[in-house]
């Protein structure tokens, strides 16, 4: 992949703000990961909690007992109700954690720090500087380290927890001088490398320390890094008071803060530079409380000793665990993989950036819809199905999409484009046209008789000359990646269109609509339906529905931005009798039947279950208008109209259980459509091909190849190859003859016996295995 290419994914990817802290996260001073303590918690995995608050928290005892908890002001839960009692689950994880932390003690170094103050924010700058290998001295003007701590009373902070807490210090190499006060720091600057006054800001007006003061008789302080005026000098911590109490964990927080500068200062690396996410910060991540109880929080029964462990599992309940997955719980596709965007992105840029090996997330790439419902939801606008689009289409350009995936479409797409079932023509008598109707290669093969009769209608209707051009758009060139593909269909479809006069295009299909619009914006189109709206109805059409229904409206996906052409699907409903209920994400939130961006090809276990979602959303009969999603749903048993059923479909109610046509009768019904209306309405003979050999397909054999996807077509190819080339084995038991045929990227294999007049198939299966010799 090359840089541009993983410029243009990185930064879709970025949208994708999951992996964004939760509020309590980024509401806590030293970042305590809350929300995985409450998960713990409700396991009642208290090592689990134990460790994630250790990691952030040296002195785990003390601020389970002391922290005034400034990640409560932020909790998600707290617009709810009440936020979570996140200090409650800290003391429940400390109290029965029985595990202990690695230590790991680095690689001395040379640079030498001096500490002062061996309060909670000295000992926490020592401990992280010394982890890093710097040889560290605390100076303390007392016998003790702690500093103010102790004058917390007992029964909130345990003295047996502070000792606990304080062994740690022993474990690395530093050095504590005790009684020992600094009043100036000549001395130590002469000693030392770096120097952290932990002894906090209210040191005012000390002179003898040579550091610039601020108005307010205060040390001048950077707040980002806890510089001073003195390059080398670093001042933080002593309970400050900056979070509104005299804060415990914000004093550790500044401990934290000096040491990474003070690292920093060793590293010659800037002191400010990408230091936003230190102490707090709001989150970008988004959690939607919609719909969510409110539950008081937890009382611990004895406030000295805490939440027993049956409080505490029930207050880490009401912890939301807080994540956006918006777009994960409304798209089928993206809950399969059981990840987010930004994780699956970044395995399609590996995926893209492999040379040899297997490329795990091809099936991935080629199962999105491509619907763009993701963008929609989503609070940053990620849409995965660019992502996914812009994957297919490198992969093509790099000959990595393995030909089999889109082989059927495609050849369907040419087939809908080939002299069998393309036309292009004037009205009859005019010698140019004023409109033309495109109803799309997908009605064309699920209804072609509404192909006809609209055609009849708008010509009648409309003055001008309304010409006709059947073919396919291009959408499944452009949904497979195939961008050369695609751009010839267009320039193709594009040249016939000027040759009826570039008319102004009438589409019934929300796709071709969609591509008119985003591809070919100099072409003039209009849909089917707004224009219905305008001209009026076919007459007859108002009195159809026999008893006026109340229907579930399906707008497709590729009518998502396109306000017209669903509110006029609904007036015109409300014309022809019916009554509307909209599902519960329609219009702009509308979701894919399954068929965009060639699911269905792709990965059949989606696509039905992106079906089975859609039609259990209402008990009513639903309505469609496309082709596709009428059949999609209807071949899983919903009960689905298209729109044309109610105008043209003569009121017949079973319309809505037909299953759509199988794969080869949808050619079938393109090619003899093209036959029918050449010969009806422009009064001329097609020479109809005749088949090479006959063959009969038994019921359950079209059932096999139909969910393989083979066509009538690829049988009959295979076997008048065989016989024609004497290419064919015989199964000597059974008698079957047994050939294969490889007309592109797929071979096709079928078993059959001869009878009187032609061939009997027994079995057909296909695959995109290499057969050499
Ligand atoms: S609800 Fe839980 S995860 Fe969300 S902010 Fe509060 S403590 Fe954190
Ligand atoms: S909606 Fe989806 S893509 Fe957007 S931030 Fe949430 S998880 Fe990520
Ligand atoms: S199927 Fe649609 S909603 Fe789901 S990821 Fe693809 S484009 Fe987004």
């Amino acid at each position: 992949m090359d840089q541009m290419d993983q410029k243009l994914l990185r930064e879709r990817e970025s949208k994708c703000i999951q992996e964004n802290p939760p509020a309590c996260t980024a509401g806590c001073p030293v970042h305590v990961d809350a929300r995985g303590m409450a998960k713990a918690v409700q396991k009642e995995d208290y090592a689990t909690g134990f460790a994630l608050f250790n990691r952030m928290v040296p002195f785990p005892g003390i601020i389970s007992r002391i922290c005034n908890q400034p990640c409560r002001q932020t909790c998600k839960r707290n617009e709810i109700d009440e936020s979570i009692f996140i200090k409650g689950l800290e003391q429940i994880c400390v109290d029965n954690n029985n595990t202990a932390p690695k230590l790991l003690l680095p690689k001395a170094k040379t640079q030498k720090v001096a500490i002062v103050g061996a309060g909670l924010s000295g000992l926490t700058a020592a401990l992280e500087l010394s982890r890093k290998g710097y040889k560290v001295t605390v100076f303390e003007a007392t016998d003790r380290l702690g500093g103010s701590i102790w004058d917390i009373a007992e029964n909130k902070l345990p003295r047996q927890l502070i000792h606990n807490d304080f062994e740690i210090i022993a474990k690395f190499p530093i050095e504590i001088r005790y009684n020992t006060a600094i009043n100036a720091l000549d001395s130590l600057s002469a000693e030392y490398d770096a120097i952290y006054l932990a002894t906090g800001f209210q040191l005012t007006g000390n002179s003898d320390l040579g550091l610039e003061l601020a108005s307010d008789g205060k040390i001048k302080v950077d707040l980002i890094s806890l510089a001073t005026n003195n390059n080398k000098v670093f001042v933080g911590g002593s309970l400050r008071r900056e979070y509104g109490h005299p804060s415990p964990i914000a004093s550790i927080a500044d401990g934290k803060i000096a040491a990474i500068s003070i690292d920093r200062l060793f590293q010659n690396a800037s002191l400010t530079a990408n230091r936003e996410k230190e102490g707090l910060y709001e989150t970008a991540l988004y959690t939607n409380i919609k719909g969510i109880k409110p539950e008081p929080m937890v009382i611990a029964g004895d406030s000295d000793s805490g939440y027993s462990k049956t409080e505490a599992v029930q207050e880490a309940n009401r912890c939301l665990l807080c994540e956006c997955q918006e777009c994960v719980k409304a798209c089928e596709y993206l809950a399969h993989y059981r990840g987010y965007p930004k994780r699956y992105a970044r395995e399609v840029y590996n995926n893209l950036s492999i040379v040899m090996g297997i490329h795990h997330a091809n099936n991935m790439i080629n199962s999105c819809s491509l619907c763009g419902l993701c963008e929609q939801i989503c609070p940053g606008n990620l849409n995965m199905g660019e992502i996914c689009h812009e994957a297919r289409k490198i992969m093509v350009e790099k000959g990595k999409m393995p030909p089999s995936t889109h082989d059927f479409a495609l050849r369907d797409m040419q087939f809908s484009n080939s002299d069998a079932c393309a036309l292009t023509r004037n009205q009859p008598g005019s010698s140019s046209s004023e409109w033309v109707f495109y109803p799309g290669c997908q009605l064309a093969a699920s209804s072609p008789q509404y192909v006809q009769q609209m055609y009849s209608f708008l010509c009648e209707r409309l003055s001008g000359g309304v010409g006709l051009l059947l073919g396919c758009c291009g959408a499944p060139a452009s949904w497979a990646g195939q961008e050369a593909v695609f751009r010839e269909t267009r320039n193709n479809l594009e040249s016939n269109w000027r040759s009826l006069g570039s008319p102004k295009i009438i589409t019934a299909c929300p796709t071709c609509l969609s591509l008119f619009k985003n591809d070919s914006p100099d072409m003039p189109v209009e849909n089917l339906w707004t224009l219905l709206e305008r001209i009026g109805l076919p007459e007859g059409s108002t009195q159809l529905a026999k008893t006026p229904q109340k229907l579930a409206i399906h707008d497709s996906c590729t009518t998502r931005y396109d306000a017209e052409i669903q509110t006029s699907v609904r007036n015109l409903l409300g014309r022809l009798g019916y009554q509307i209920e909209e599902l519960p994400l329609s219009r702009e939130t509308t979701v894919c039947c399954g068929y965009g961006g060639l699911m269905l090809y792709a990965n059949q276990e989606i696509a039905h279950k992106v079906i089975d979602r859609r039609i259990n959303e209402s008990e009513l009969d639903y309505l469609a208008y496309c082709s596709m999603c009428r059949d999609n749903f209807a071949s899983q048993g919903k009960r689905t109209y298209h729109l044309l059923d109610l105008i043209l479909g003569g009121g017949e109610e079973d319309l809505a259980t037909q299953a759509g046509p199988g794969y080869s009768k949808r050619q079938e019904n393109r090619a003899k459509l093209k036959q029918t209306l050449v010969r009806e309405v422009w009064g001329e003979e097609v020479a109809q091909p005749q088949a090479e050999v006959k063959v009969t397909i038994p019921a359950d054999v079209l059932q096999l190849m139909e969910d393989r996807r083979i066509l009538v077509d690829d049988v009959t190819n295979v076997i008048a190859h065989a016989e024609s080339s004497g290419s064919k084995l015989k199964d000597a038991r059974s008698g079957h003859y047994i050939a294969y045929f490889k007309p592109a990227s797929v071979t096709y294999w079928v078993e059959y016996l001869p009878q009187a007049d032609g061939f009997v198939v027994q079995n057909a299966y296909c695959h995109r295995i290499e057969i050499e010799g």
